[in-house]
């Protein structure tokens, strides 16, 4: 039975080619991790996480443990991080997964050692040095990672005889879109601060985890390998929203090269939906939930299957335009959870079963992420996060 008319369409090849064009610009400098956190940012990780590793993804990156054994079924043979950390309980999951976790409590290194240990037990295959681990730094954005204090002890936990194996040294970089680059360069010194700490306890990790969609575009890829190669490391860079067909706006200007990358990267997902049912209606005559939008001459009123329980952000509702016939079509009234409705007076022959785009082109025109975050005043990551469950997500060439 087909589903309710509200669908995304998600482009893999678009996906394969975004991450090869991220690939030629950090060269030899560093590798590349495919962020397919959050359901691959509502694009779906099973279209995505496979899309990744064809295009040559050696890394996925995930929020969760629960993430990262989804992830871990569909791509067999890649590295999984786990970014935002092991809860209470996930160990066992984590080890037997694969997974690598990003650390940087001692309890989170608690859990995992005693899951190692419990597997070794059992299995025989795990020793010493034998789950590897991504210690992250925090430089700046004080929301994961080790401050100055808390680093010794950590890095005391990779001793000798530890099951635990320090492979990589990660940071977030939070301002990589603010074009002045004050911010990076003194989050990258409180790194290297950090990498030296690091050698001075003997330890040789050999992954350097830095950077993400916009440290990417801007060319950061150099100075990130720099400080890799002085440090023996490789640079490991995290692009998400890049990989997904659209850069980062960067403040307070656009460094050299990002507008030829943006132009290049191409958009992965198109969401749509179908015209339900046209009505006429005369002045006068109101429209959607507590009647905000009242008809000032007779009108074309064409009703559409989605709502912002489908993830239309409802701040659009008499604010936003929907693409039908290749035109821009406005909303009018309020937009209902599983409902909104366009006014078609201006676009001749509107009639039921036709194409609405929400995200996408039709005809000449076209709207994207950033046009709905801005009408919604949020950002593009969060309007893909947000494309509901319900809302299928197909393959498409
Ligand atoms: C989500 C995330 C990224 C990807 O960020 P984009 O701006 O989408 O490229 C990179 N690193 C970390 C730690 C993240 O949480």
């Amino acid at each position: 039975m087909p589903n309710r008319p509200c669908w995304v369409e998600i482009s893999t090849r678009s996906l394969e080619e975004n991450f090869r064009l991220l690939g030629g610009l950090t060269g030899q400098d560093a590798d590349l991790l495919a962020i397919v956190k959050a359901d691959a940012y509502g694009h779906s990780v099973a279209l995505c996480a496979p899309a990744a590793v064809r295009a040559g993804a050696k890394w996925l990156g995930v929020t969760s443990v629960e993430e990262g054994i989804a992830a871990r079924a569909l791509c067999p043979d890649v590295h999984i991080l786990v970014i935002a950390g092991v809860f209470p309980g996930q160990g066992a999951a984590l080890v037997a997964g694969r997974l690598t976790a990003v650390v940087w409590e001692p309890w989170q290194l608690d859990e995992i050692e005693r899951a190692a240990i419990e597997s070794a037990a059992r299995s025989a295959a795990a020793g010493a040095g034998s789950v590897p681990v991504h210690l992250e730094i925090d430089t700046g954005m004080s929301r994961q990672g080790a401050g100055p204090n808390g680093l010794e002890e950590l890095l005391g936990r990779f001793g000798a005889g530890s099951t635990l194996r320090l492979e990589g040294v990660m940071t977030h970089l939070y301002a990589a879109d603010e074009s002045d680059g004050v911010l990076n360069r003194e989050q990258l010194e409180r790194l290297n601060v950090a990498l030296e700490k690091v050698h001075a306890a003997g330890l040789r990790p050999e992954i350097l985890n830095v950077g993400n969609s916009a440290a990417v575009l801007s060319g950061l890829a150099q100075a990130i390998g720099k400080i890799a190669n002085e440090h023996s490391m490789r640079a490991l860079m995290r692009p998400g929203l890049a990989l997904y067909g659209l850069a980062p706006q960067f403040e307070p200007e656009e460094p050299a090269g990002v507008a030829k990358a943006r132009a290049q990267l191409k958009p992965v997902l198109v969401w749509k939906s179908r015209v339900v049912s046209v009505r006429e209606v005369q002045a006068g005559t109101t429209v959607g939930y507590n009647g905000t939008f009242v008809a000032t001459e007779p009108m074309q009123l064409a009703l559409v299957a989605a709502g912002y329980g489908d993830g239309l952000d409802r701040r659009l509702g008499n604010r936003f335009s929907l693409l039908v016939r290749g035109e821009r079509a406005p909303l009018v009234g309020r937009i209902s959870m599983d409902q909104s409705v366009l006014d078609v007076t201006e676009i001749p022959g509107v009639e039921v079963g036709d194409e609405v785009v929400i995200i996408g082109a039709q005809g000449g025109e076209s709207i994207t992420a950033f046009d709905h975050a801005e009408a919604a005043g949020t950002i593009p990551w969060e309007i893909f996060t947000r494309i509901a469950p319900r809302v299928e997500r197909e393959a498409v060439e």
